[in-house]
């Protein structure tokens, strides 16, 4: 089994689902007391987040690519960045190191062209709703990408920042994206991608009546087919 190298903290909430979704699906495919080999360089999310307020993307990318590069000295066989958002400096991180780096957005628009969804509604902080980044990596594999209007990325960036990357689940928050889901659905989404790592611990397939695309449980199960050097298994129905 390969040694998975998880570069988290943004936030620990998500990584720590990173962490025990990976055993799982490593545990789920064996006999006997098997886990997941895995690393983890965990940032302090602060430091990063202020560089994103600040649009200083160039310091996240060097500080990323500094983790990525620890990651890969001490034996990582490949990267696994658990957050959307950062995935904004995934081509600088990738530049750095010379293991390769498991790209959320490729892996999460895989299982939605399987899943025969072309039109997909996106959900993630501001930076992955409107920047080319994430939304361009995602219609380079054919896909529709539809965001919230502006009032309503303003709910799902704030939900994501000031309560579930605290550790914060509110019945009210999940209320409020239940009505943005279906005002995703109503202007024609044929699925949702849950673009952000926090966003599953807030809401599930129960929340839409379109097929969901949870990125976190899609980047582990693409981590763990890698490491089991398993090509991606199918899995029929989504959690
Ligand atoms: N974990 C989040 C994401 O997937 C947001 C936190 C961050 O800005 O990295 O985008």
């Amino acid at each position: 089994m390969q040694l998975i190298g998880l570069l988290g903290g943004m936030s620990w909430q998500s990584s720590a689902e990173y962490y025990r979704l990976l055993n799982e699906l490593v545990q789920d495919r064996q006999e006997g007391l098997h886990s997941a080999r895995c690393l983890l360089y965990s940032v302090d999310f602060a430091s990063i987040e202020a560089m994103q307020m600040e649009g200083r993307w160039d310091d996240a990318a060097e500080a990323l690519a500094a983790a990525a590069k620890v990651l890969e000295d001490a034996g990582a066989d490949f990267i696994v960045l658990c957050t959307n958002t950062m995935h904004k400096v995934a081509d600088q991180i990738q530049a750095a190191i010379g293991v390769p780096l498991l790209h959320l957005a490729d892996t999460t628009a895989t299982v939605v062209k399987e899943h025969r969804v072309r039109r997909v509604g996106l959900l993630g902080t501001r930076f992955t709703m409107t920047q080319e980044f994430y939304r361009d990596r995602l219609a380079s594999h054919g896909l529709e990408v539809l965001v919230p209007e502006e009032d309503d990325r303003q709910v799902v960036h704030e939900i994501i920042y000031n309560e579930l990357c605290q550790g914060i689940v509110r019945p009210e928050s999940r209320a409020r994206y239940r009505e943005i889901i279906r005002r995703l659905v109503d202007a024609g989404a044929e699925g949702i991608i849950y673009g952000c790592t926090e966003i599953e611990l807030l809401v599930d397939q129960t929340d839409s009546s379109v097929p969901v695309f949870p990125t976190t449980r899609l980047h582990c199960e693409a981590a763990a087919d890698r490491a089991m050097g398993a090509g991606r298994v199918r899995r029929p129905r989504l959690p």
